[in-house]
């Protein structure tokens, strides 16, 4: 096995880690030197070192009606339950979407349930009616899990829900759902969602169609820290499949699992929270993920203070200000933001603000 400073400096001159190696330095290595490769990475992928990206957008919900039933999940309802259960109307869509413009935000981030009869119909007429309405507005909407369920009751392939989905108005695919990238940890924290090996396959034809997608992890719960380090090397791997035109991933988030209320949590799962479990975890990021350019801190999740420190750690960007946000705010978190806050926090960190949008190009503030 490889000493630790080989490994690093294996990193440094641009060479992909072996799992062994990553295994390595995630059990092993001290957390001051592997932020201080990951922010040395930082500084050479980026095109402005000194720069922290953010953005505006909205978070709504299409529906909360879902058959999955994840366990860290307190978002859904089932199908049954009439008193919860909402499908957001067009008259709503507007509401939020007028107020976002109105604080800056140029994108819709659309997520919901795999409700069991909202098919690939409902999509595109509700897609087609918002670029109608607003058509400078970009979608990020959905996910792999959508994708396929969409897929499933209308009788599609998933290749055909995307193009179709594009066609109606889909700009990007959020990379919502990956959760862990392992059966075994899937069976035991969302067991009806479509599997690992689907959520890759799903991911790999967006990139083929050329629709931008992100990648996300959702970690501290049941799995190990060898699983979160091969998810890692999952993404890694898909994302060298991309063809040589397309974007492919453009960010990597990871996030700590929030379990207030959630069956997870009454069934004695607690949470493994630490800030620096989460350090290492966004240094390995930038390590490890050497084809994905962003790395995005969870503030969200894990607080702005531990977010700040992210930036020195690998994380080049703060994600968005969230106007709405829901699913993982109904399971505990309770950070929040506004653009003056966001721009403060990254001050304070050390580095200049700048607003972009999904795809990384500035905008004005
Ligand atoms: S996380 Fe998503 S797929 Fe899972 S139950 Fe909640 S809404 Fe459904």
């Amino acid at each position: 096995m490889s000493n630790i400073d080989d490994i690093l400096e294996k990193a440094l001159v641009g060479e992909e880690l072996t799992r062994d190696e990553a295994y390595r330095l995630y059990d092993d290595a001290p957390l001051q030197l592997l932020c201080s490769v990951a922010d040395t990475l930082r500084r050479s992928k980026v095109d402005d070192p000194e720069v922290v990206t953010w953005q505006i957008d909205r978070n709504v919900n299409i529906t909360n009606v879902c058959k999955s039933g994840c366990r860290f999940c307190n978002f859904h309802c089932k199908p049954h339950e009439e008193e919860r259960a909402y499908i957001t109307t067009m008259a709503e869509y507007r509401q939020k979407i007028d107020e976002a413009i109105a604080m800056g935000a140029d994108q819709l981030l659309l997520q919901g349930g795999l409700h069991p009869r909202l098919g690939i119909d409902f999509y595109e007429t509700l897609f087609r009616q918002i670029k109608r309405e607003y058509p400078t507005l970009r979608l990020n909407a959905l996910g792999a899990p959508e994708i396929s369920h969409i897929a499933q009751i209308s009788k599609l392939t998933t290749v055909e829900v995307l193009t179709r989905l594009r066609s109606a108005g889909l700009d990007t695919l959020p990379g919502a759902g990956a959760e862990i990238l392992s059966d075994d940890v899937r069976r035991r924290i969302s067991p009806a969602k479509p599997s690992a090996r689907e959520w890759v396959r799903v991911m790999h034809e967006a990139h083929k169609l050329n629709i931008p997608t992100t990648a996300t992890m959702m970690y501290g719960h049941v799995e190990t820290p060898h699983q979160r380090v091969d998810h890692l090397i999952t993404l890694r791997d898909l994302q060298a499949l991309k063809p040589a035109s397309s974007r492919g991933f453009t960010a990597f988030i990871p996030w700590v699992f929030c379990p207030t209320g959630t069956e997870l949590e009454r069934s004695g799962v607690s949470p493994r929270f630490s800030a620096t479990e989460y350090l290492r975890i966004i240094a390995m990021s930038r390590i490890v993920l050497h084809n994905i350019r962003n790395i995005q801190a969870s503030w969200l999740t894990v607080g702005k203070d531990v977010a700040e420190i992210a930036l020195h750690s690998g994380a080049n960007d703060m994600g968005s200000i969230m106007i709405e946000e829901n699913v993982v705010s109904s399971a505990g978190a309770t950070t929040r933001f506004d653009k003056e806050a966001m721009m403060a926090t990254i001050r304070r960190a050390g580095f200049t603000p700048r607003l972009r949008d999904q795809l990384y190009n500035y905008r004005d503030a």
